[in-house]
């Protein structure tokens, strides 16, 4: 449709980035048109209402960017999931696998609390580990999964499948 279109045409692909015969989804083009990224807030909006979201979980660094407008239009607060040891307070830690190695979020462990409901925001989904890893520490936060959404979901990586054991019924939004 429409929004979906506008979307597309301001996400570049860019070649060889990071690494050779990677390419590399820029979100940049799209935050730069107020048009599109104030759609594109709208939409994720309409979807924090919709599955009756009370926090948004943003993750590092790009999702901050999305979540940040999201919270502030529906009325709900904004909540970081970080690289690990960038949150100054107690936290919960989820390691996560990666193509090579692990890699580590954490989560405040007082940002959240029992029956919260949380919509969790990124720009991109690939591999699908990192949301996995951060619905992992929402819910050991003690709080309930209200849905993920993502501006882009990169099909070929079946990020999806993996995501579908700990999303529990929860949905999976790419716009
Ligand atoms: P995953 O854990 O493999 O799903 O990787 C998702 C994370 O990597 C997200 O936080 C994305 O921001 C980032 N990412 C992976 N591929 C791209 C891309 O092509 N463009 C922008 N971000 C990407």
């Amino acid at each position: 449709d429409e929004l979906r279109t506008l979307l597309l045409s301001r996400i570049h692909d860019v070649p060889d980035y990071p690494r050779p015969g990677v390419v590399f989804k820029d979100i940049t083009p799209l935050l730069a048109d107020p048009a599109a990224f104030g759609a594109l807030t709208d939409a994720l909006a309409a979807l924090c209402r919709a599955y009756r979201a009370d926090k948004v979980v943003g993750l590092e660094a790009r999702g901050f960017i999305l979540a940040a407008p999201v919270a502030v239009s529906a009325g709900v607060g904004f909540v970081p999931v970080r690289k690990a040891g960038k949150l100054p307070g107690a936290t919960l830690r989820q390691a996560y696998d990666l193509e090579y190695g692990t890699a580590e979020i954490e989560l405040h462990a007082d940002a959240l609390r029992p029956g919260d409901r949380v919509l969790v925001i990124d720009d991109v989904l690939a591999t699908g580990g990192t949301a996995e890893a951060s619905l992992h520490l929402i819910r050991r936060a003690g709080a309930e999964v209200a849905g993920v959404a993502v501006l882009l979901e990169l099909g070929f990586l079946d990020g999806r499948q993996r995501l579908q054991a700990s999303l529990d019924g929860a949905p999976l939004e790419a716009l």
